[in-house]
């Protein structure tokens, strides 16, 4: 095998730009193929994980690539989305890992911005994972919190009252505070008003990883926009995008504003909800535009 690992590399060195990312056999190879930080790796084999599951295999590779610089030709092939769009949807039963999946790319991604970015401030929020109920958001902290360790990424679990960094607040309209006039004595004073932006920051809670169910984060957005963040995780996406989250969800992606988002979906079943969504997209971005790479 280690042959076999040789020759793929040699045959990815002869083309300039590789076809497809480098194929996964175990998690160490995610360091030398995909250059993870050694810290994640460590705390993988401390959890006993050696051989990635089957969606584990097929979505690291994608996702482990540095934010959309996924080989074009590769991108056609695998109808990998460039524009805005869910990006990526995984298909993988109950029990798969899809945890793993797609809190390892989260994780190294802030590792690797940070290493290239030295003016990069300690904790920005650069990902978000949609879960539909407080009990699953909470085990997604507590993975996170485990593979995490050491590395400085800091995972948070959305409550109610939280105050999470925002950017690009909207400022006309109704936002929560005009909506109930507390901000009505700031009015002309711009003293007061950075005064009070000042106490906002005091009391906002320092994450890189947001983990929250639809409502929870919804309750605190408003009209508020999350410019920062570049991974929109939806867990469980299939109830995620059912009619009861649905308007929660799209709003939650909506508010995520960056050029770079990239959205990845992840769910047991395919469902008429996600089917409908992705649909609803393929119309809209009309017979030119790629689907969505399914795993
Ligand atoms: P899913 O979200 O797909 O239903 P989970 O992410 O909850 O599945 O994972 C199910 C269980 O499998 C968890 O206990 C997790 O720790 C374990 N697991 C995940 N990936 C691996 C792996 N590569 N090797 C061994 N166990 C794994
Ligand atoms: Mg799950």
């Amino acid at each position: 095998s280690k042959k076999k690992k040789e020759e793929v590399k040699a045959k990815a060195k002869d083309v300039k730009k590789p076809l497809f990312p480098q194929p996964l056999t175990s998690f160490s190879d995610l360091r030398s193929a995909y250059n993870i930080s050694t810290r994640l790796e460590e705390n993988l084999a401390k959890q006993g994980y050696r051989i990635p599951t089957e969606v584990q295999l097929g979505s690291l590779p994608l996702l482990l690539q540095p934010d959309r610089a996924i080989p074009s030709t590769a991108a056609e092939e695998l109808h990998f989305t460039t524009k805005s769009g869910i990006d990526f949807l995984a298909v993988a039963p109950t029990g798969s890992g899809k945890t793993l999946a797609f809190l390892i790319p989260a994780i190294n991604g802030i590792l690797r911005r940070r290493a290239g970015d030295a003016t990069q401030k300690e904790h920005v929020l650069e990902a978000i994972v949609v879960a539909p109920t407080r009990e699953l958001a909470h085990q997604i902290v507590n993975e996170g919190r485990k593979l995490a360790q050491g590395t400085g990424v800091k995972i948070v679990g959305m409550k109610r009252g939280m105050q999470i960094p925002t950017e690009g607040q909207v400022e006309d309209g109704a936002s929560d505070e005009e909506a109930s006039g507390s901000d009505q004595e700031a009015d002309g004073s711009e003293d007061e008003v950075k005064k009070d932006e000042a106490q906002k920051q005091m009391t906002t809670t320092k994450t890189d990883i947001l983990v929250t169910t639809p409502m929870l984060l919804q309750n605190f957005l408003k009209s508020r926009i999350l410019l920062t963040v570049k991974a929109l995780i939806l867990d469980e996406a299939d109830v995620l995008l059912d009619p009861l989250f649905r308007e929660q969800t799209l709003g939650i992606w909506s508010a995520c504003t960056s050029q770079h988002l990239r959205l990845t979906c992840w769910s047991a079943t395919m469902g008429s909800s996600i089917e409908g969504l992705v649909l609803e997209q393929l119309k809209a971005r009309e017979s030119d535009q790629p689907s969505v790479p399914l795993i």
